[in-house]
């Protein structure tokens, strides 16, 4: 007596080669039914004898393709229909956007064979891909995700190439980028003035061009790069000076793990992140002189490496070069560049060429940036590889919009039990950051058929996206506090839902509840409220933001704190650039408090730290200081230095002037920098752990959430995570979101949506 089942998969099963592989399964075990595409997921029926019905599952599991995640399965008995074959059928379209369209991979190893072999018909082409890898986010015009709604509709399939598309048993079937050199896109050479270059082989003439020391312009997978040969200087020194970034570091691309190995340590999870087909830029630690010039990465212990992400790396790094620079094509602040005339335009100046081509990107979407801490991978950048894969929630949540703080900003959509994360889009400081904001909102619904009944924004009433949510959506705005957010966006994406977890934000700047500067934030939080159960004790910024250009202003008044009116004495003492006769101007202004904000930020703390070691009193870029200190530490253990918590009524404040009295007193008696760097790291860490301990003897939670920008250093987050694991806490941070600002919209999205979910019943 035969069996039929129903299986209803969801997760990323579509536009991954789910299909074809049930096809194949079925059929292997000589299953009759069907397998179709429906909104949001695929279903399947099989029918057999009750064995083969049995095997069907486990061996589906057994070899899904690289690219598929299920998610959830449910499963229905029906009755047998006695209809023989299996087939593939039409999609099942209600009307509803098919959820979620995949994020663009790199070729994987059978596209590489061909492409590499003289035989094959796409030998050397630079836009092989097939039903794993390719182009997917990236050139989506709509959903559903089929091939008229991509950049690949102006390209009609050739016979063989249709051939392929249509045959389920083809590695290409149903792969909607599929292209060949006879029916697909091409590249093409301009120079600077746009004029094509005249060359037969394009590829090869670009990179002649690199290898004497020009600037190219690549067009890759969510937007150009701009390209130099990482082993000549002064290469790397003019792309500096013309895309005006002195110091920040740039990417480099390598073939594989092994010419990775050459630059920088790698450890076994790293070179997995490093090969996994999302292909982040991974942060490593460097090797010492290497072929790659010094101007890379300066003064950082850290290097951002990527191995190929699309075809035609892979081609560039075999024209002869170990390392190229492959750094986002945009000018300071602004969004990469993704149109053939835009970057024309807004490179000019910039790039001495332009490898591009004519396949249109219609999502910008900029590399993403990861790394290792402990076994864990972080996410410093969450784009390519990764958006728009949903990430799954504890509990159904009504529609919501987080629509990001001002640095690094990302918006998120929730509904139901999942939430979908824009591409990176970056510091809304320019007008063509907040158009980016505009249609990544835009496209980000689109795609997800997501409309928002209530959005989440930051409490500070100037931010351009609070403004924003204001205007587009009035009432329908719940503000939320900065720290809050970075909370619950740690908690959605670790499951912690319906209690009350200690949340301890260690953070650049976020607008308090009181008006003030708040950053170093031990939160008693859930979806729904917050109280702030302690703080790091406040300190004044002298200069207000001149303080953050310049750490060693934040060193004075760190001192200030500690040693009171002594203070010039050990300014002076250890090198801080005040002359005595600025330090009464400066005394005057602490004391009156003009224009010196107070602020408890654990980002300014950092600062001001590694001042007060004489590792850096100016910065060129956010988070140059705090990486430096993390640096100086490097592998040594360090003593925990006294830290004081002044008890009382909530809040309790963390006073860290005994840790600044303790720190210049071993300075100035000559211990070693990189120890008290660590010996910092320790203290802060032992600190909040003994913040929780205490806290937790007045309130109730057993769960600690770390997030906030100071815990993309790995130093602080093992350093915590020990503490407070040891301390008996459960401890959870960031995996699949950022720790920075970057994650803060999916906090405000559950935020706004907890609210929402509150006020419908009731509660
Ligand atoms: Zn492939
Ligand atoms: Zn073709
Ligand atoms: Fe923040």
């Amino acid at each position: 007596m035969n069996g039929r089942i129903r299986y209803t998969f969801t997760g990323t099963v579509q536009g991954v080669g789910f299909r074809p592989n049930v096809y194949r399964t079925a059929t292997s075990l000589g299953l009759a039914g069907f397998v179709c595409n429906a909104p949001g997921c695929v279903v399947v029926e099989i029918e057999g004898p009750p064995p083969a019905v049995a095997d069907f599952l486990p061996n589906l599991t057994a070899s899904l393709p690289p690219r598929a995640i299920v998610e959830r399965v449910a499963e229905e008995r029906l009755q047998p229909s006695g209809t023989p074959g299996f087939q593939i059928r039409e999609s099942i379209d209600a009307g509803l956007p098919l959820v979620p369209i995949p994020p663009d991979t790199a070729p994987c190893a059978a596209c590489l064979e061909e492409m590499l072999d003289p035989a094959d018909r796409r030998f050397l082409y630079p836009f092989i891909n097939c039903t794993d890898c390719g182009p997917r986010l990236t050139i989506v015009r709509s959903a559903p995700y089929d091939r008229c709604n991509t950049s690949m509709q102006c390209f009609p399939l050739c016979a063989e190439c249709a051939r392929e598309y249509a045959d389920p048993c083809d590695r290409r079937f149903h792969a909607e980028p599929n292209a060949c050199p006879v029916c697909g896109p091409h590249l093409r050479l301009l120079a600077a003035d746009g004029k094509p270059c005249s060359t037969d082989n394009p590829l090869q003439a670009a990179m002649d061009a690199v290898a004497h020391g020009r600037i190219l312009a690549v067009k890759s997978v969510g937007g150009f790069h701009l390209c130099v040969d990482a082993g000549q200087p002064e290469a790397v020194a003019r792309l500096r000076r013309r895309k005006s970034r002195e110091q920040k570091p740039l990417a480099v691309m390598v073939a594989d793990v092994a010419e990775a190995r050459k630059l920088a340590r790698v450890s076994e999870a790293e070179a997995r992140l490093l090969s996994s087909p999302e292909r982040p830029i991974v942060l490593l630690r460097k090797r010492g002189p290497t072929r790659v010039s010094e101007a890379v990465a300066p003064g950082v212990p850290a290097i951002g490496i990527m191995l190929p992400a699309a075809p035609p790396h892979h081609l560039m790094l075999r024209c002869g070069f170990s390392a190229l620079v492959m750094t986002s094509a945009n000018q300071r602040d602004e969004p990469i560049c993704i149109g053939n005339r835009e970057a024309l335009t807004r490179l000019a100046g910039i790039a001495d060429l332009f490898l591009t081509h004519n396949r249109d990107i219609l999502v910008r979407c900029d590399d993403s940036i990861a790394m290792v801490a402990g076994q864990d991978t972080s996410l410093l950048r969450r784009a390519r590889g990764y958006v728009p894969r949903p990430i799954s929630m504890a509990e159904n949540l009504p529609a919501a919009l987080g629509i990001g703080g001002h640095l690094k900003t990302t918006v998120c959509l929730v509904r139901d039990r999942e939430a979908f994360m824009s591409p990176h889009i970056g510091d809304l400081e320019t007008p063509e950051a907040r158009d980016f904001l505009h249609t990544s909102i835009d496209l980000l619904q689109q795609i997800t058929g997501i409309e928002p009944e209530v959005v989440g924004c930051d409490l500070h009433p100037d931010y351009y996206t609070a403004r924003l949510a204001r205007q587009r959506y009035g009432s329908a705005c719940v503000p939320v506090q900065h720290h809050h957010a970075h909370i619950v966006s740690c908690m959605a994406e670790n499951g912690v839902t319906g209690q009350d977890v200690l949340g301890i934000a260690m953070d650049g700047t976020g607008y308090g509840t009181d008006g003030r500067i708040w950053g170093g934030e031990f939160l008693l939080a859930s979806e729904r409220r917050f109280t702030r159960a302690g703080h790091l004790a406040c300190f004044q910024l002298p200069g207000g933001d001149a303080a953050v250009r310049e750490p060693w202003r934040i060193a004075v008044s760190l001192l200030r704190r500690a040693f009171e009116d002594a203070w010039p004495a050990q300014a002076a003492a250890i090198g801080l650039p005040v002359s005595t006769a600025a330090a009464p101007v400066l005394e005057q202004a602490l004391q009156r408090g003009v224009n010196c904000p107070e602020t408890s930020s654990a980002g300014r703390l950092f600062d001001g730290v590694a001042a007060l070691l004489g590792l850096r009193h100016e910065v060129s870029f956010e988070g140059q200081a705090a990486m430096e200190l993390e640096a100086a530490a490097g592998d040594a253990r360090g003593e925990c230095l006294p830290c004081r918590i002044i008890d009382g009524a909530l809040p309790l404040q963390l006073d860290t002037a005994p840790l600044v009295r303790a720190i210049v007193e071993r300075r100035r008696a000559g211990v070693d920098p990189g120890e008290l760097a660590a010996a910092f790291h320790t203290t802060l860490a032992r600190a909040a752990a003994d913040m929780a301990a205490r806290l937790s003897q007045k309130l109730r939670f057993s769960i600690v959430a770390l997030s906030g920008g100071c815990f993309q250093n790995r130093l602080l987050l093992q350093r915590c995570r020990a503490a407070l694991a040891g301390a008996g806490f459960t401890v959870i941070c960031h995996q699949q979101v950022p720790t920075s600002d970057g994650g803060l919209a999916l906090g405000q999205a559950v935020i706004a949506a907890a609210t929402r979910k509150g006020e419908k019943t009731g509660d």
